[in-house]
This record gives C-alpha cells, structure tokens and sequence, in this order.
C-alpha cells in the first residue's frame, strides 16, 4: 500500500503541488493532468530524486522522508526524460540499477536483465550502444530498468510517449501481468492510456488533486453532456475551444461533438461519454 499524505511542493515561490493526499494500492493506477500539472513532481518525489516542501509519502508503511535509502530500493523509475551514456548497452545500464537496487547477486542480477530484455523485445540488442537507439528502443531500456529488482513501487512517468503501437500493446500487457502483485503509477496526457490499462486513476490540475476516481466514475462526468449533430453555419466559432470534442467537415456540412449541459443545437443527438470527454467536462467544469 502506498500512501501520499498531505503533500506539497515549492520551487522559489512556485506551488507545484498543494496537499495531495493519494491512497494506491496494487494493480495500475493512471495520474492523469495537463502539462505543468505537477504530474512530474509529484514522481520525482515519489523516487526520491527530490525532497517535498511539506508532507511524506509512505510505501508499506515506511517514510520517504525518514527512509529514502530503504525506499528507494523499493521503487522502479521512469523519469519523463530518460538520459543514459549513449556508450553504454542495455545491459551495462540494467547491471547497474540492478547493483543500486541491492541485486548483489551476480547470477541473479544477470538473470533478471535477460528476463526484463526479453519483456521490452530488446533481447537482440542487448550489446548494442545506446547511441545507436531510436527514441521508442531508449524508452524500452527505460521501462526495464525501471523493473529490475522487482521493486514494490513502479513509477512511470509518460512511458508510452515515442512507442509505436506494436510497442505499445506490448507496454500494456506487460503492465496488466505485473500489477497482479505490485502497484504500478503511470502519468500521462494521454487520455487512451489510462482507458486501455487502469481501473482507478487521479487527476492533476495546477498542483491540486481533482479527482481520485475509477475510469467509470470519470466518464460519467459528462453523462448527459455529449451531444453530437451536424451544427448550424458559424456555430462553433461562438464556442468555447474545450467544449468542443471533435469537429469533422464531410462534404458541404459540419459534424461536431460537443460538450453542453443541455441539447446545444436543433438535431443533435446525446451520446454516452468516452473517457476523454468525462476528462474534459472535469476540467472544464473546475475553476481556472
Ligand atoms: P507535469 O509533469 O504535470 O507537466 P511538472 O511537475 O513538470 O508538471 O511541473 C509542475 C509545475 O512546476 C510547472 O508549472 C513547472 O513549470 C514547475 N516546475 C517543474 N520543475 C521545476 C523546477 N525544477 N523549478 C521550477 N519550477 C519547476
Ligand atoms: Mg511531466
């Protein structure tokens, strides 16, 4: 169980993040916000890499703030940005997060980094330098290391940006085996991830904690709300950008799927919400 208690965050006079209190227990949980949310932050914090202005978090009862040493080696990594030396090969880089994360064990040690290559489809490529890697490859030896030792606590900060499709299909079922027995937290933007892959999630909006939900209970925030229908000329240039879901022109006419709490225009008909518009009536209903 992983419990984040009251936390918060400053950088000069800049809140990051305000009083998040989280509850995450095994299985994925999606945090999901817009940039600059504090979705980084947050993780950054959660690793250990940085300490909170105020408040701890606890993973199995023990403090980040009293115990990062400990912590840390039950926790796997992620960081949005993932830099490694482009010298190095996959496992150079698996051996030594393996090293750090108390895997002391050689043939242990080894024997995890064949198993996390072959589950990122890296296994051919083991030896290779990283500075022959495309973007999605780095991601990859990313989302391994972040696996090695098998930590309580996975933290994946916007793993599915530059994966292909393939790559990601793989990501997810990758994710759904392991959160049987650990808890996984991934951020994203990217409002299809948290649909194909979590149960619960949270959002962030400017540091504070909107909403701690299921994927269902977010949808149904624009129940009622999602109308769609061919809109009369001009419009949807009276509208507000965020209310409008998607448009598409087909032929001399505009269908457009709006968010509106009541029947927007003559013809258009009321849909049940996806996830994405469940997540755009919360942000859109929440003050600026
Ligand atoms: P997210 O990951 O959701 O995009 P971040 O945690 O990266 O959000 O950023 C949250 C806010 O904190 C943003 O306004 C960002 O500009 C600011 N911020 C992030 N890191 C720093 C830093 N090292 N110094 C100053 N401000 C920062
Ligand atoms: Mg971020």
């Amino acid at each position: 169980m992983i419990e984040i208690r009251n936390l918060s965050k400053t950088y000069n006079q800049h809140q990051a993040l305000s009083s998040v209190n989280l509850r995450i227990s095994t299985g994925i949980f999606g945090l999901l916000g817009p940039n600059g949310a504090g979705k980084s932050t947050l993780m950054r914090i959660m690793a250990t890499l940085m300490k909170p202005s105020t408040g701890d978090v606890f993973i199995d009862s023990l403090s980040i703030n009293a115990h990062p040493e400990k912590v840390r080696r039950m926790i796997g990594y992620l960081p949005q940005h993932f830099h490694v030396y482009p010298q190095l090969t996959p496992i150079e880089i698996l051996d030594y997060v393996g090293v750090m994360k108390g895997l002391t064990n050689k043939q242990e040690r080894k024997e995890q980094i064949l198993h996390w290559l072959h589950e990122v489809n890296l296994t051919s490529k083991a030896n290779d330098k990283l500075k022959t890697f495309s973007h999605g490859m780095k991601q990859r030896v990313g989302i391994a290391q972040a696996f090695m030792g098998n930590p309580k606590l996975i933290v994946l900060d916007e793993p599915t940006v530059g994966l292909d499709p393939e790559e990601r299909l793989r990501f997810r079922n990758l994710l759904s085996k392991e959160a049987l027995n650990k808890s996984i937290l991934l951020s994203t933007h990217v409002v299809t991830d948290i649909e194909s892959s979590c149960y619960e999630l949270a959002v962030l909006k400017k540091g504070e904690l909107i909403l701690d939900a299921t994927v269902d209970q977010l949808k149904e925030r624009a129940c009622g709300k999602v109308w769609e229908g061919i809109v009369p000329p001009g419009y949807l240039e009276n509208l507000a950008e965020d209310t409008i879901l998607s448009s598409e022109h087909r032929g001399t006419t505009i269908h457009a799927r709006v968010l509106a709490e009541e029947k927007p225009f003559n013809g258009a008909v009321m849909l049940d919400p996806n996830l994405e518009d469940g997540y755009l009536a919360l942000l859109g209903g929440t003050s600026s």
